[in-house]
């Protein structure tokens, strides 16, 4: 298990001073997709080390891109959550009954009161929920619901939720990792940096699609279930489409979806990617 950081991050450092920062990231598997008391499945283990990986790329981008004098990363695997029991099921605030509250807020409501009542939220973090749910079209590949969409000092405690469930069952163990990278990167961005870069405010648009060979594309994480958005099957990367924004002609890089023949995916952040989280990190963070 990758955790914590090569920097030596102070222990309260997620509370940032006007020259360091801290990107924290915190896991939490869903219990439906443990299989085994004595650790972690593989699909889960590889999902953080992936966020791992981007973490602590992000940090180092992050350090030469802007003023900040040093940039830790820590990422956390946390004991497993289960959605089914636990606080807002028993206070009676509960909203998976009632019309008017889809069934994903509902869950990420449930999941924001276990993180409270657990007392992990730290203020500035990123709370990554391994949904197993590989059936719920609703939830599709995951989502970062806009009540708790970005990290930091103002902005406090982001939520998301990677459907690793529906990764392995429908796609493969790139896309797995892929997609957990993906909702991680949504919380350090905002409309405006991504405009800045991209020149619209959709995070997908920072993605790449690049072209390796003739009918060979190989896909970013932020471009990953949106290269070839609106489609499902052959002419996507993924099994189902995302259906978020992404129109292929804003994206950093997009070398089309003809002839398709192979999608890969890699872990590797786009240039556009790690210029708009510099800028959101430093506006957020920075005095
Ligand atoms: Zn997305």
């Amino acid at each position: 298990m990758v955790t914590g950081s090569d920097r030596g991050a102070p222990a309260d450092s997620h509370s940032a001073v006007s020259d360091a920062v801290t990107l924290h990231v915190r896991c939490y598997p869903e219990t439906g997709g443990l299989q085994t008391l004595t650790g972690w499945p593989s699909a889960h283990r590889e999902a953080v080390t992936g966020v791992s990986d981007a973490m602590r790329t992000l940090a180092s981008e992050i350090e030469t891109r802007t003023s900040f004098d040093r940039v830790y990363w820590r990422v956390e695997p946390m004991t497993p959550v289960d959605l089914s029991t636990g606080p807002g099921l028993e206070d009676g605030t509960d909203h998976t009954d009632t019309e008017d509250v889809d069934p994903v807020t509902a869950m990420t409501d449930r999941f924001y009161r276990h993180l409270e009542h657990r007392e992990t939220l730290t203020g500035t973090g990123c709370h990554l929920l391994l949904a197993w749910r590989p059936f719920d079209s609703n939830l599709g590949y995951g989502t970062t619901p806009s009540a708790y969409r970005r990290v930091g000092r103002r902005a406090g405690d982001a939520v998301t939720v990677a459907n690793i469930g529906a990764t392995e069952m429908w796609d493969t163990r790139a896309v797995t990792v892929n997609i957990a990278i993906h909702e991680v990167l949504h919380t350090f961005l905002s409309p405006a940096a991504a405009r800045t870069v991209v020149g619209v405010g959709c995070d997908h648009s920072l993605g790449t699609v690049r072209e390796l060979e003739d009918g060979v594309r190989e896909v970013s994480p932020m471009a990953t279930a949106y290269a070839g958005a609106g489609t499902e099957g052959t002419d996507n990367d993924t099994r189902f489409s995302g259906t978020g924004c992404g129109h292929h002609a804003d994206f950093y890089r997009h070398d089309g979806v003809e002839g398709v023949h192979t999608w890969e995916h890699t872990t590797k952040m786009s240039e556009g990617t790690l210029e708009a989280a510099s800028q959101y990190v430093e506006d957020t963070f920075g005095e």
